[in-house]
């Protein structure tokens, strides 16, 4: 014997662990391989002979029309990739732990089957299950999507770091530059950190610290860009927002910090802010000015009293 019987034929193909079937040009079922039966649901008894979109009516029948014409067409074999359309058949997977991966990842080919005058009678279609692959795809996206966040965030309050922040600030003043819209800055330092520490120990620094980046969070819009500029420093970078509005923002986070009361060993902590605002005036041409400006009136609060704002004046 040198050629295999097609019972042989029949029983490798339904031993593979790949989808595969066969249709007419009118979607007709010819061929139900035992992988197509087993995930389905569906016994080749029943959908042999029958429109594989009569029996799957959630099926993209025009999608499929099409891919299954072009092979006609162009006597060509083609391809549906998982990333394009995760599945053809919705099929649930067999994997105990999925991290929300709720169905079968599908590879497609669809591959032109002709007769003896080299007609395209029939389509091949084979599908894969490539959920293994999908899940570990996802995952590493998920990693280097929490690995880019985690360069831009600083550890202990989880606002921007400084150089992130910084970047933001660079864009945003380009931004404003071109649209003219205003834009304003605010930078605050906490008031006398130094006695905190030092009372009540720099563990206890590190929570409120971590307390006023959460407050601060509570009262900026969304709009608003905060970062840690350095150990207790804050800036906020106010889009569409004149230095008045700048001012009622500043005041709200003043009044914000001086209301925090952290409880520690049976005492409260309590703190103060010191604020410097600056909004980009003609003047300002450069972004690094604006910072300059808001740290001058930050110092100025400092000098006045502390706990208080300070918009920027040049002379
Ligand atoms: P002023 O009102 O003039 O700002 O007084 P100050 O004591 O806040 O200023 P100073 O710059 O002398 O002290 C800042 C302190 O902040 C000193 C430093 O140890 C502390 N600090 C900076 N970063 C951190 C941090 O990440 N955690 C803790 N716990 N303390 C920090
Ligand atoms: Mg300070
Ligand atoms: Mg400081």
């Amino acid at each position: 014997m040198t050629e295999l019987s097609e019972a042989a034929l029949r029983d490798l193909v339904d031993r593979l662990d790949t989808g595969v079937f066969v249709l007419n040009r009118e979607l007709e079922v010819l061929f139900w391989n035992n992988f197509m039966a087993a995930n389905s649901g569906m016994p080749a008894i029943e959908i042999v002979g029958h429109r594989l979109t009569e029996r799957f009516p959630e099926l993209p029948e025009r999608w499929l029309r099409k891919k299954v014409e072009t092979v006609f067409v162009l006597r060509n074999r083609s391809f549906t990739a998982w990333e394009q359309r995760p599945y053809l058949l919705r099929f649930h997977h067999n994997r105990p732990v999925t991290g929300g991966v709720e169905h079968m990842y599908q590879n497609c080919t669809f591959s032109p089957c002709r007769n003896a005058e080299g007609e395209v009678e029939t389509v091949v279609v084979t599908l894969q299950d490539v959920t293994d692959l999908a899940m570990a795809h996802r995952a590493l996206e998920l990693a280097k999507e929490q690995l880019a966040q985690s360069s831009r965030l600083d550890g202990l309050t989880g606002l921007f770091n400084r150089g992130y922040w910084e970047h933001c600030l660079a864009g945003e003043f380009k931004r404003s530059l071109r649209s003219g819209a205003p834009l304003a800055l605010i930078i605050f330092d906490l008031d006398h950190f130094k006695v905190i520490n030092d009372t009540f120990g720099h563990l206890a620094g590190d929570e409120v610290l971590r307390g006023v980046g959460e407050r601060l969070r509570a009262i900026l819009r969304e709009t608003d860009i905060a970062g840690r500029y350095g150990g207790e420093e804050f800036g906020v970078i106010a889009t569409d927002c004149e230095v008045a509005g700048a001012c009622v923002l500043a005041e709200r986070i003043r009044a914000g910090m001086e209301a925090l009361s952290f409880a520690y060993e049976g005492q409260a902590i309590r703190v103060t802010v010191s604020l410097g605002i600056a909004g980009n005036d003609p003047a300002v041409d450069d972004y690094q000015k604006l910072i300059a400006g808001a740290d001058d009136a930050l110092y100025r609060s400092k000098r006045e009293g502390r706990n208080r704002f300070t918009a920027y004046h040049s002379g």
